[in-house]
């Protein structure tokens, strides 16, 4: 089976980096959403934990059961909202407030601009007054942004509106909530940091999404896939590959099958314009279900070990090529 190394120091030194942006390792909090980028959920809550991180954010509840040990809290963004010592909610809409249990740690989630998820910047004395009415514990105010990683007035205009936002929330005498805005991109642009947490995914992992004109941080891909040799075969000249024979050997050449396939969630991609794997070695032909083959006779192939460069190659972007990768193939940690 195919697999997947997971680089310790990489990620420490990534959480490294954004430490210094934010000032401390208490500020961040690690986002495990999606099986944590696709590196492995408990893995990686492990090692956040490990480095120090407090704090964690996931999608759903069930999520944050699999991990509640290991942090002080865990933001759950979209979930039904119950009563809960670690988790704290998000509050994505009006109704969300009406539905919640009585107790609930919930954090406000106001929309400055993105225009996904959270409750209109009018609706914020609405929803203050029916969060105490609904006798909900109000721990944290969030926002999320919709263009941190581009060189624009964009950013700029979100954070005004939710200085607006913290403004309001204060005067209704809510001092001591936690205040959190920024992802990856606003962290590592941001010069001045001021906020009490930040909600750190794809920069965590090694990626980040910024235009080249801003000071680059380095950052450390943390994820590499591998697949292994399952045979090898000798072909003549004029012999083809796998379904459709889409590939003809123009000599006589040795290949072999190794053990990925889009049914681990690797991109199934177009023969016509084959993917280099890192050690710059064309996919011959189709990707199958659970197979590909190259020409090699190595055991053991890196597939790939950057997945931006591996998104460019494939026309997505790296949050896609590590999201897919199947929560069942096995995660080592190097
Ligand atoms: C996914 C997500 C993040 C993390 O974004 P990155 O760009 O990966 O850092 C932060 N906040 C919210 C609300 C999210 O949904």
């Amino acid at each position: 089976m195919a697999f997947i190394k997971i680089n310790k120091a990489n990620f420490y030194h990534n959480l490294n980096q954004i430490a210094l942006k934010t000032g401390s390792k208490e500020k961040i909090a690690i986002v495990l959403k999606d099986n944590a980028y696709g590196h492995g959920l408990v893995l990686m809550a492990q090692l956040a934990s490990e480095f120090g991180i407090k704090h964690a954010v996931v999608r759903k509840a069930y999520e944050a059961e699999q991990i509640a040990a290991l942090f002080e809290s865990i933001l759950v963004l979209g979930d039904t909202i119950i009563k809960h010592k670690k988790y704290t909610y998000t509050l994505n809409s009006l109704e969300d407030i009406q539905k919640a249990q009585k107790g609930a740690n919930v954090e406000l989630k106001i929309d400055t601009g993105m225009h996904r998820n959270g409750i209109a910047m009018d609706d914020v004395e609405v929803s203050l007054r029916e969060i105490k009415k609904q006798g909900l514990n109000l721990v944290g105010l969030m926002t999320h942004f919709r263009s941190s990683d581009v060189l624009s007035s964009e950013l700029f205009w979100q954070q005004k509106n939710f200085e607006v936002v913290k403004e309001k929330v204060s005067h209704a005498g809510y001092k001591n909530i936690r205040i959190h805005s920024h992802n990856s991109a606003a962290i590592l642009r941001s010069k001045h940091f001021s906020e009490d947490l930040v909600r750190v995914g794809v920069a965590a992992y090694g990626y980040d999404e910024l235009d080249k004109t801003f000071d680059a941080v380095t950052l450390k891909p943390v994820l590499s896939l591998h697949a292994k040799k399952v045979s090898t075969r000798l072909l003549a000249k004029g012999e083809r590959i796998g379904y459709g024979g889409d590939y003809t050997a123009y000599e006589k050449m040795t290949i072999s099958t190794y053990d990925l396939g889009y049914g681990d969630g690797w991109c199934r991609g177009d023969a016509e314009k084959p993917f280099m794997t890192s050690e710059k070695l064309p996919i011959l032909g189709r990707v199958s279900m659970d197979f590909i083959s190259l020409a090699s006779v190595t055991e053991e192939v890196c597939v790939m070990n950057d997945a931006q460069d591996a998104a460019k190659q494939l026309g997505t972007i790296s949050y896609e090529v590590m999201t897919a990768l199947h929560k069942d193939i096995e995660r080592i940690v190097v």
